[in-house]
């Protein structure tokens, strides 16, 4: 078990487009290993997601709980490609930029390409509250941030977010 070290705003890694992961490396024991290390950081931290540049390495992976009673996934090589004009805005946060929390207005349905931890590709559709959460893991692959999206009016340090936002907040970061 190994907890890794988060990048915080401002390191370069954050903001480099990571490399694609070969495929016949995917189940080879340098990707295994990332993959367990990601997941014990992201359950320590109580993150719904966590993307390999967050850990110091920049290639295409990330893991994201889309459903509590799934679990983790693990996403290789992702290609989001949104299927509706709808925006859908949500309040972000995100364990490289921590304490604050943001509204992101994204699309509210997108397809995924990508492969997962045994190499298999899949695709899929999701809506909601998912399709945030991969758009914004897959954002970090592209060197982005949310806090570039955000509604800066909407910035808000988390004590005060818990104090005066609308709505309560339970996710803890992305
Ligand atoms: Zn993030």
């Amino acid at each position: 078990m190994a907890i890794l070290k988060i990048a915080r705003m401002g390191h370069p890694i954050l903001r480099r487009v990571a490399d694609p992961i070969p495929l016949d490396q995917i189940q080879g024991g340098a990707v295994q290993q990332l993959i367990q290390d990601m997941l014990d950081t992201v359950i320590e931290y109580d993150g719904v997601g966590l993307a390999a540049p967050q850990v110091h390495q920049s290639v295409r992976l990330v893991l994201l709980c889309l459903d509590p009673e799934e679990g983790f996934e693990v996403w290789i090589n992702p290609i989001l490609t949104p299927t509706t004009k709808e925006e859908l805005v949500s309040t972000e946060g995100c364990l490289s930029v921590p304490g604050l929390r943001g509204d992101v207005s994204r699309p509210s349905e997108i397809t995924v390409q990508a492969y997962n931890h045994l190499g298999e590709a899949f695709e899929r559709t999701l809506e909601g509250f998912p399709a945030v959460v991969a758009q914004h893991e897959c954002d970090h692959l592209d060197g982005l941030l949310y806090i570039d999206k955000v509604d800066t009016q909407s910035l808000s340090f988390l004590e005060e977010f818990k104090r005066f936002a609308p709505m309560p907040e339970e996710e803890d970061g992305e």
